[in-house]
């Protein structure tokens, strides 16, 4: 029989694999095309410091309007992006557009907020990529300590010492790294341990459900108390509710991202946005 989770065999191709197979060649041949022609936009989403309520940083995410009127997530074409090798030309482009981006702004922010961008393990990979991410920060004057680069657990592995040895380069130069989507991928607790990572992000899976559902609070708290141990700081992405916000300051997460706080936004609104603040504690 078919060993159905290695992929489409001869046996096991149905219509609907081929259905989705033509829909990554389409989604492949429109992403050549869109990176030679810059048709893609980023949107920058606030991260807010639990402790005294004012934003830390925030994360860029990418927009591609594909087709007229219509958007196509980053979910289902950034893994096209990296399964065709078009991930590097994809991210050398997003480097160079959020770090102008962030330039522009830059002096409208206090000095210490950071702009947190998303990255694959082929970047990690690509000899040229460490070089690039220092120039194009040199070009816009941006200081290194104010980069961050989010990395999914699961997509780490395939070169792991390689990965490590890129990241511990950029790390020495002031640049840091985030863990994204912690809980999701296939980490062993050997590998968080041993990636140059000062950030550990948890899945908006287990934030959505942390004040009502015990199993998600328990393994939220036992995130930040793990990342704690290793000397990581914790962010929650997708926080949607005040309550949520509340719990994971009470546990002590250090940082907060999601829908109550704001959508992602143009970076122009970026130097205007304050985030909603707690009441103050009285006792
Ligand atoms: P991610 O890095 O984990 O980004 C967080 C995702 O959660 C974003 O989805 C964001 O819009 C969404 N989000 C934020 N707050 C909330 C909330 O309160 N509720 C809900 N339901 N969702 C929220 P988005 O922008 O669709 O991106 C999806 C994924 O695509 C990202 O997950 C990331 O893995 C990837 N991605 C996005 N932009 C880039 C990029 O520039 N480069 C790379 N390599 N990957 C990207
Ligand atoms: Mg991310
Ligand atoms: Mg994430
Ligand atoms: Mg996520």
């Amino acid at each position: 029989a078919p060993d159905l989770s290695k992929g489409i065999s001869v046996e096991s191709f149905e219509p609907s694999q081929e259905t989705h197979l033509a829909r990554s060649f389409e989604i492949e041949n429109k992403l050549a095309q869109a990176i030679e022609k810059n048709q893609f936009e980023m949107l920058y989403q606030p991260i807010v410091r639990l402790k005294d309520g004012q934003m830390s940083g925030f994360e860029a995410l990418i927009r591609w309007p594909w087709k007229e009127n219509e958007y196509i997530s980053p979910m289902e074409f950034i893994p096209v992006a990296e399964n065709s090798g078009l991930i590097k030309s994809l991210t050398r482009w997003i480097i160079r557009k959020t770090c102008t981006d962030f330039a522009r702004i830059h002096d409208k922010l206090p000095e210490s907020v950071y702009m947190s961008v998303n990255i694959s393990s082929a970047d990690l990979l690509d000899p040229r990529f460490t070089d690039d991410v220092l120039d194009v920060l040199r070009k816009n004057n941006l200081p290194a300590q104010n980069l961050k680069l989010e990395v999914t657990e699961h997509s780490v592995i395939s070169d792991l010492k390689t990965a490590i040895e890129q990241m511990k380069i950029l790390q020495q130069s002031g640049i840091r790294f985030a863990i994204d989507d912690f809980g999701t991928g296939h980490a062993s607790l050997r590998y968080l341990q041993l990636l140059p990572a000062a950030y550990l992000k948890i899945d908006r899976s287990f934030i959505g459900g942390v004040t009502e559902l015990e199993r998600d609070a328990a393994i939220t708290r036992a995130t930040i108390a793990l990342a704690h141990s290793l000397n990581k700081n914790v962010i929650a992405e997708g926080v949607e509710k005040w309550e949520q916000a509340e719990f994971l300051r009470a546990h002590q997460a250090e940082y907060a991202q999601g829908w109550f706080y704001a959508k992602p936004m143009p970076i122009e609104e970026l130097a205007n946005y304050r985030p909603p603040q707690f009441p103050e504690e009285s006792d």
